[in-house]
């Protein structure tokens, strides 16, 4: 079943979480722009990721803190020129 939302469905929150990582690595967001946190859904059931969250995913903002996600970015980057 697809989301009213219209919004892509991830089974868990771990499965959502990893996605926001993903891309903030592949698109290079900086920290305020792109997804910022996961929810699940209360017309699906399913977990989404948001970027009107007042609050950033604990583990986004881990990799942010620990430099990790720049260090990802930069890789991620060179990785798309070759
Ligand atoms: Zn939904």
């Amino acid at each position: 079943m697809s989301c009213p939302s219209g919004k892509y469905q991830y089974l868990s929150q771990d499965l959502a979480e990893t996605a926001l990582i993903d891309q903030h690595i592949y698109k290079g967001f900086a920290p305020h722009e792109g997804p910022q946190n996961v929810y699940e859904c209360q017309t699906c059931g399913h977990w989404h990721l948001t970027s009107k969250a007042s609050e950033r995913s604990a583990r986004l903002q881990k990799m942010i803190d620990s430099g990790e996600l720049k260090k990802k970015q930069e890789a991620s980057k060179w990785e798309r020129l070759f």
